[in-house]
């Protein structure tokens, strides 16, 4: 009988270098470093600078000194997304040839008028899990006149998902509900297999005209050429999850595990963001903490 060698997990810290790092980082990495060390499995860095306009080399160079300051050591090359657009124009592609996806030239101003132009009150439209609105739909169903005359135009433009058609489709692939797998806990303690529910986002933008991709799309590709298969990353990405789901199955991408870990907060109970100073690691570290203390301090 051939004997299989049971495969090792594959897990990876993805951040942005559109900023110094933080507690917060640091206790993801860590929380990745640690899981993929405990499982015997490896552990990679992944660069996620698609924003080109915000992220800057000193911040990605931070990051390396950072990490390794903390003891963590990863495998080399590491993947800075800026270097692989043409993996994701090319899923891009393939769901543009299934018609899930159709462009959108509405800008914040013409989605917020045609919200107000509802009736409904901005407080009371609902909105996704970050926060924005959800699309409206305007420019969803244009005649294929009018989209080439505004693309003719040259105006800007995003590339939306059709979530409902998106979701549709993709069951009819998987041939039922779709799922993913938490193994740690998203925000309200959600455990074991969750029920996709894409819908949350509406018709979340997948890429733009000018850089042909998104976070959702950048990180579902990645993660898969990659062969992650167990996505380690802080609770407020949990949402995000119903959507790199989807896209897993309608381009048919392995599925990875998930666990979710909950958010470092400073005393008043706030999220530390990338403005949080006090909470630097390069700050912490000039102040003369060494990084069993920032362990501590992290609480991992
Ligand atoms: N790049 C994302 C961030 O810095 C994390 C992506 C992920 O882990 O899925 O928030």
């Amino acid at each position: 009988m051939p004997i299989t060698r049971p495969q090792r997990d594959v897990l990876r810290f993805a951040p942005s270098p559109n900023g110094w790092l933080h507690l917060g980082h640091a206790y993801s990495a860590i929380f990745a470093y640690e899981t993929a060390k405990s499982l015997g499995g490896r552990f990679l860095l992944r660069i996620e600078d698609i924003d080109t306009g915000r992220c800057r080399p000193e911040y990605e160079q931070g990051i390396y000194e950072d990490l390794a300051w903390l003891g963590l050591v990863w495998e080399e090359p590491v993947r800075r997304q800026s270097e692989h657009f043409a993996d994701y124009e090319a899923a891009l592609k393939r769901l543009r040839s299934m018609e899930v996806v159709y462009p959108c030239f509405a800008t914040r101003k013409e989605i917020a008028d045609a919200i107000a132009a509802t009736g409904i009150g901005p407080k009371h439209w609902p909105s996704d899990p970050d926060g924005a609105p959800i699309y409206p739909g305007i420019y969803k169903d244009l005649p294929g006149g009018e989209l080439n005359r505004l693309m003719w135009e040259g105006r800007s433009y995003a590339w939306r998902l059709d979530v409902e058609k998106a979701l549709e489709l993709a069951e009819k692939k998987a041939g039922g509900p779709i799922s993913f797998l938490e193994e740690h806990g998203g925000p309200r303690g959600e455990l074991g297999r969750i029920p996709i529910d894409p819908l949350l986002f509406g018709d979340v933008i997948i890429a733009r005209k000018d850089v042909p991709t998104s976070y959702h799309l950048a990180v579902t590709v990645d993660d898969a050429i990659q062969g992650v298969t167990l996505v380690t990353r802080g609770q407020d990405l949990f949402p995000a999850t119903h959507v790199h789901r989807l896209l897993q199955v309608l381009l048919d991408l392995p599925e990875p595990r998930y666990r979710h870990h909950p958010l470092v907060r400073d005393e008043t109970g706030r999220r530390l963001s990338k403005s949080a100073k006090d909470m630097g690691l390069r700050e912490l570290r000039a102040d003369g903490l060494s990084p069993a203390d920032v362990r501590r301090l992290a609480g991992i």
